[in-house]
């Protein structure tokens, strides 16, 4: 059933508390952890507790809960102080959602890249 966790998928694995992650914010829906490989001095990655496999098909079934996740990616950059405006190296942040195998997505549940600490540059590679 559409949401439902699924055996065969890492970040259900992390909302099951199966597998290790530092989790830097929590709700009843949503989880955000430090992504493993940070690509910026902050990269964080907010989730939906319920599995959809990309963003588009959590905001089709549930958009209040996508809507959440942006706004919970939003706290992470307050949390993190990179908020543009703020004093230090990365002024402003990036939520990126990678849809696709092509567009390097390799985890197939619906996640936000927060990203910032750090110039970032434009176009992405
Ligand atoms: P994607 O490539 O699907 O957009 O993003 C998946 C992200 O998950 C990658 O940035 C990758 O580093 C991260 N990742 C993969 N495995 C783990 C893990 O076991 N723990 C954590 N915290 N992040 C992971």
């Amino acid at each position: 059933m559409a949401g439902e966790p699924q055996a065969d998928c890492l970040f259900c694995k992390i909302v099951a508390g199966e597998v290790p992650a530092t989790v830097v914010r929590e709700s009843q829906t949503i989880v955000a952890f430090r992504d493993i490989n940070p690509q910026a001095p902050t990269h964080v990655l907010v989730i939906p507790k319920a599995h959809y496999p990309d963003a588009a098909s959590l905001a089709a079934a549930e958009p209040q809960l996508a809507v959440d996740v942006l706004l919970e990616a939003g706290e992470v950059a307050a949390a993190e102080n990179i908020v543009a405006g703020d004093s230090g190296p990365g002024t402003g942040y990036r939520i990126v959602f990678n849809t696709g195998s092509g567009a390097g997505q390799t985890v197939f549940h619906a996640h936000a890249h927060v990203l910032g600490g750090r110039g970032l540059n434009w176009p992405p590679g």
